[in-house]
């Protein structure tokens, strides 16, 4: 017997009727053309929606999305979108998001193999296998695979600054900037992890990824940097007047 999905279809009419009580021009404006600014290389995780993430309207990012955000530079789906990204649609930043507790780079610290998702993986498996030492050094599994969650994200940011769609459009003088994010499903937040890069000169100037191994970006939140840009002041104070209590370069007490 056939099964349909009436729930979902009715979930759609509940939706379009939504927008278009508080946009009634939303639909028509969307009909007409899209000019996304974002290009969101995500994974396919269904806990990890780019719109909701956001928190963008349809419209306003477009979408590729596989298994643990990877990169493949002879992965034809991958860079069609990301020609018609930065060719058509121009634009101007290409985020790269990965997400902590990614069920792809878990595979690949698993021992199992033998599946299509282990060449699509063989990469970061590749790097894994390079530096198993220093993963091995980290307390704890979950410690190990958001390590690798995090340097999967670089490789894939750099991977992209290396296509020649988007040499080609630095190289034209055309504005594009990557950025590598990743996501924490415990608490909704994006963090940034980089790299950014505006050009073949930033992107050529940039350590190895073996060096990015063992000297690990840090993850700042959006929220984390309002709290240090709201602390900056008192600190900066601090520093031009220490208490009375701190010792002094030389060793003397403060008096
Ligand atoms: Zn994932």
């Amino acid at each position: 017997m056939t099964q349909t999905l009436d729930h979902l279809l009715d979930r759609n009419i509940a939706w379009a009727h939504g927008k278009t009580r508080s946009d009634p021009g939303f639909f028509r404006r969307m009909a007409e053309q899209q000019a996304p600014r974002y290009l969101w290389i995500g994974c396919s995780d269904s806990r990890v929606t780019a719109n909701d993430v956001l928190g963008l309207d349809p419209g306003e990012v477009f979408v590729h999305r596989n298994i643990a955000n990877f990169v493949h530079t002879s992965d034809l789906n991958l860079l069609s979108v990301l020609e018609y990204a930065v060719d058509y649609l121009a634009v101007e930043h290409i985020i790269v998001c990965g997400h902590y507790g990614c069920g792809g780079v878990a595979r690949v610290l698993d021992t199992a193999r033998g599946a299509l998702l282990d060449h699509w993986l063989q990469p970061l498996s590749m790097l894994l296998h390079k530096h198993r030492a220093v993963f091995e050094a980290l307390s704890g599994a979950q410690a190990r695979l958001n390590r690798l969650c995090e340097v999967n994200v670089e490789m894939q940011v750099r991977r992209v600054a290396a296509t020649p769609i988007v040499e080609n459009a630095w190289q034209r003088g055309q504005p594009v900037h990557l950025h590598g994010w990743i996501y924490a499903i415990e608490d909704g937040l994006l963090r940034d992890l980089g790299p950014h890069l505006s050009s073949s000169a930033e992107r050529d100037a940039l350590p190895s990824i073996d060096h990015r191994v063992t000297h690990p970006a840090i993850p700042v939140s959006r929220r984390q940097r309002h709290a240090e840009e709201a602390f900056q002041p008192l600190a900066l104070s601090d520093m031009a007047s220490p208490p009375c209590c701190l010792p002094t370069i030389n060793g003397d007490q403060e008096v």
